[in-house]
């Protein structure tokens, strides 16, 4: 491996953390609808699951119960430890959802309990503005922006639901933790 390690992020709702189940089962507290994930067909849940009142309560919920520090894990999470495993130092880069006051607090909580160290969590909600060698993103619209912004580095999309639409010559659509292993290993360039 080069001296200089690789600036390697993932995102973490959709990618490491599976937000969308547990907020579907407060939508469904709330509303008494059972959807899955697959229902959520675009990124604004708005726009597929949810309307903009119920999504107030789904999130007044979340502020006052918590939860986030709970959330399951994608079996992605294996990918990190992995590259941890081969010398790679893994970073978070995630949204801080700062009109939630617990949000911060829980998701750095549940980092931590997954090994990334307080330095290696950066909260951003213009993920763009991040420059790395490499970013896995769930959210179409993120990566987009993030590839743009830098066209020598490669952007990895987690096949989601709400993520099927075309992408740009420096981006990888995954399906599944070995190939996106593979794949990252291929652009650091593990010896
Ligand atoms: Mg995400």
């Amino acid at each position: 491996m080069s001296p200089i390690s690789p600036r390697i992020f993932f995102d973490v709702d959709g990618v490491l953390a599976d937000f969308a189940s547990y907020y579907l089962k407060l939508l469904k507290e709330h509303s008494g609808r059972d959807h899955t994930p697959e229902d959520i067909t675009c990124w604004d849940f708005n726009k597929c699951v949810t309307n903009p009142a119920e999504d107030s309560a789904v999130w007044e919920m979340i502020s006052k119960r918590g939860g986030i520090h709970e959330l399951s894990e994608y079996p992605y999470m294996e990918v990190v430890t992995k590259l941890r495993n081969l010398g790679y130092k893994v970073r978070a880069l995630t949204s801080p959802a700062w009109a939630c006051h617990r949000w911060v607090p829980e998701r750095t909580l549940w980092l931590n309990g997954k090994g990334f160290t307080t330095k290696e969590i950066v909260y951003c909600s213009d993920k763009a503005a991040i420059w790395g060698d490499v970013l896995v993103e769930d959210s179409w619209e993120n990566l987009m922006s993030w590839c743009s912004a830098h066209q020598a580095s490669t952007g990895f999309l987690v096949d989601r639901p709400w993520n099927r639409n075309s992408l740009p010559w420096n981006a990888v659509r995954v399906h599944t933790p070995d190939q996106l292993l593979e794949s990252i290993q291929r652009v650091v360039g593990h010896e």
